[in-house]
């Protein structure tokens, strides 16, 4: 298949990247990034109030601090979610649907990909797409994804010419256009630069289909890119960082010299992004198929609980039982076991009581009043293979504002 528009960026400087196989990953950002496009589709269709309903709730906020006034997004005006196929083929382009969720159906000569906005005018098409995230983002001048949804959008709705924008929405919710304009001229010459790039993909298909090695291109563009657990670049490195690790660092601090440091750094990064990658294929693998490591020691999900106080019982039991300024020394806006302990040593002093039985004496009547929680966590961890599925209990800070 040839890459979708979101991946051409990366397969015109490397087509290795959409030829190897690919394996999809979920970032926190990029979902955060998925519900504010949803959001911007939806605000069209049924408003602000409505659309902010359909949020998560954890990115909620993000959506709402939004300028939508400064935003493309007034229906009637604007289409959003636009879904497009161009031909390498034929050279023609189509409409394929309108949040159709990027299911594509498209035959293998296309490259499909949907715009977040799309304005049709008198003589020239806007096409503009939302960036959320903080990564780098080539400048839409050059921008093969816009310049590719141009292209699609002029052909479709027989237009000269098109306004291209990335619109890039900050954590404050403000939007910066960074735009350019296409002339009949530059979308040929885009045209072209595809049907290149869909021959240079068939051709390293036909190699990997003969058992050949692929060249491939590492670079910045490496960051994301799906088919990196396959890149035999990085594979070779990865397994000379398992190898022969020393080698690796030294190589980098051999290239520490004033004029060799960029090189260096430009390795360092790229040994960064592999380590990322595979320790995160490694703990999804460890998640489902516990690791044996040396020693007796298992790489795999660990379930532990932890017992958590209710900082509200908390303050009413040592209110109870040594009044209020005992409890507010203990309860502040959370409640542990070790402030319990802070609070509860004066008292132990004045008293001459032992503070590990007033400090159980505490605890016993906080569990008693139904204050104390257990908490569930998994995590993928390194761990003796005697280990109980779950760690033994903790008391630790409570959620609840005692305040
Ligand atoms: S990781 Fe980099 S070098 Fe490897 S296939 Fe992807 S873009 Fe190409």
């Amino acid at each position: 298949m040839l890459p979708t528009a979101s991946r051409l960026q990366r397969a015109a400087v490397c087509p290795a990247s959409v030829v190897l196989p690919q394996v999809a990953s979920v970032s926190e950002a990029s979902e955060r990034g998925t519900s504010i496009h949803a959001f911007l589709a939806a605000v069209g269709k049924v408003g602000r109030d409505e659309a902010l309903l359909l949020v998560p709730e954890e990115h909620r906020a993000a959506c709402d601090a939004i300028d939508l006034e400064a935003l493309p997004c007034s229906p009637g005006e604007f289409i959003a979610e636009v879904a497009f196929a161009f031909d390498t083929e034929s050279g023609k382009a189509r409409e394929l649907g309108r949040d159709i969720n990027r299911k594509y159906e498209v035959m293998p000569s296309e490259i499909a990909g949907t715009a977040d906005v799309v304005g049709i005018g008198h003589d020239a098409v806007f096409v503009g797409d939302f960036k959320t995230g903080r990564g780098p983002v080539v400048a839409a001048c050059e921008n093969w994804q816009l310049k590719f949804l141009a292209l699609c959008a002029c052909r479709v709705y027989q237009m000269p010419r098109a306004t291209v924008a990335l619109i890039h929405i900050d954590e404050t919710g403000e939007a910066k256009y960074d735009m350019a304009h296409l002339e009949a001229d530059d979308l040929s010459n885009v045209a072209n630069d595809l049907v290149l790039l869909a021959e240079r993909v068939e051709l390293m298909q036909s190699q990997v289909r003969a058992g050949a090695t692929i060249d491939v291109v590492t670079g910045d563009h490496c960051r994301s890119c799906p088919a990196m657990p396959h890149c035999p670049g990085h594979m070779a490195l990865v397994r000379r960082l398992a190898q022969k690790p020393d080698a690796v660092v030294g190589e980098i601090q051999a290239a520490l010299t004033p004029k060799t440091a960029a090189l260096a750094w430009e390795r360092l990064k790229q040994v960064e992004e592999v380590v990322k990658r595979v320790r995160a294929a490694l703990f999804a693998f460890a998640a489902q198929n516990p690791i044996q490591l040396r020693n007796g020691v298992v790489l795999g999900e660990v379930e532990s609980s932890r017992r958590e106080l209710d900082g509200f019982v908390a303050r009413h039991v040592l209110k109870q039982l040594h009044g209020p300024e005992v409890a507010d020394q203990a309860v502040e806006y959370a409640a542990s076991q070790a402030s319990i302990e802070r609070a509860l040593r004066p008292v132990a002093k004045a008293t001459g009581k032992a503070l590990a039985a007033l400090k159980r004496e505490v605890l016993d009547e906080i569990d008693d009043q139904g204050g104390v929680f257990v908490k569930v966590t998994r995590s993928v961890r390194e761990h003796r293979a005697e280990e109980t599925e779950s760690t033994p209990v903790r008391e630790s800070e409570s959620t609840a504002n005692a305040a």
